[in-house]
């Protein structure tokens, strides 16, 4: 297996404009992380990466992982193998008498081992006894869910590369590891904010007073979930309609309530953000908008 880690320190993402969200005197930027690559594009390569190079190191025969039926994580797991040539098993929340989902039959035709699971069992994921179990009976490597955990965070310090010179960097917030992986790098005079896109409650604000670094200058959102994951209300649909046009594709799920949200603030915030420069992580996730009925390229496919 090339040095997957390597391979992500030099890629060269390309940094568009922001075409619809012009306001004079501020600068807005789109870092195309979803240009990266056809199938393992997004934040989710970054997060491998650091994955990737800790399996390597150990004599594990392959990457176990957990996921739901529409998981960006699994679907890029399953390209990496291929890619790769590694084993790959996915404990998936489901049943599998259901008709499997457009990404479960990639997965499935990548070679990925699909492995269903009752919600009671699920939610044992993330208790270290149960991934020790599981790494034992599959010889795997276990990758939390949505490539979290510290190594995750690790992969994603390399995305600092890209923010040099801004002054505020946006994303999308699941598990917050991509985030953390980027606020552990970022420049001192650069605010990181985070667009929640789990209702939850208040656990990932409370996670990141704890974790973040002291010295970090960050923002949570928690109010632009928009009625929760998974859900793509109409104002969100709007949004991405209109950045269609323009050929910014944006999933549901992520980088439309990322945008969403920013140009909601840009519009209070315009005279305050005067003169700065702001850049927003296109993280990907394309996939997902088939779940939705959505062309995944540009041409329709
Ligand atoms: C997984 C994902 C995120 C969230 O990343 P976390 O590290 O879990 O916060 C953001 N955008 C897209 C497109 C994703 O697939």
């Amino acid at each position: 297996m090339p040095e997957v880690a390597r391979f992500v320190a030099e890629l060269q993402p390309d940094i568009t404009p922001l075409s619809d969200c012009t306001h004079a005197g501020i600068t807005v930027d789109v870092l195309r992380l979803d240009q990266l690559d056809p199938h393992i594009g997004g934040n989710k390569l970054f997060k491998l990466a650091g994955h990737l190079d800790a399996f390597q190191q150990s004599s594990h025969r392959c990457l176990l992982s957990f996921g739901g039926p529409y998981s960006n994580h699994l679907h890029a797991l399953a390209h990496a193998g291929k890619q790769y040539g590694f084993a790959t098993v996915a404990l998936v929340r489901g049943y599998d008498h259901v008709p499997l989902t457009p990404t479960l039959l990639d997965c499935q035709a990548l070679g990925m081992q699909l492995v269903f699971v009752d919600k009671v069992t699920y939610r044992q994921r993330h208790e270290q006894a149960y991934q020790q179990q599981l790494s034992e009976t599959y010889q795997a490597y276990v990758i939390p869910e949505g490539g979290g955990g510290a190594d995750g965070m690790h992969g994603c310090r390399h995305l600092t590369r890209y923010t040099n010179g801004y002054d505020q960097v946006w994303l999308a917030v699941g598990t917050g590891t991509t985030a953390l992986g980027v606020a552990a790098n970022l420049s001192a005079d650069t605010r990181l904010v985070g667009v929640n896109v789990v209702s939850d409650g208040g656990e990932r604000m409370r996670d990141w007073q704890q974790r973040m670094p002291a010295t970090a200058s960050w923002a949570l959102l928690d109010d632009y979930h928009g009625g929760g994951f998974g859900r793509c209300p109409s104002h969100l649909l709007r949004v991405i309609e209109r950045y269609d046009k323009q050929g910014l594709l944006l999933d549901p799920v992520y980088t439309a309530r990322l945008v969403w949200a920013f140009e909601q603030e840009l519009e209070h915030q315009a005279e305050k953000w005067q003169g700065q420069r702001i850049l927003l992580l296109h993280t990907g996730g394309l996939q997902g908008r088939r779940g939705y009925g959505l062309a995944v390229s540009e041409d329709g496919q």
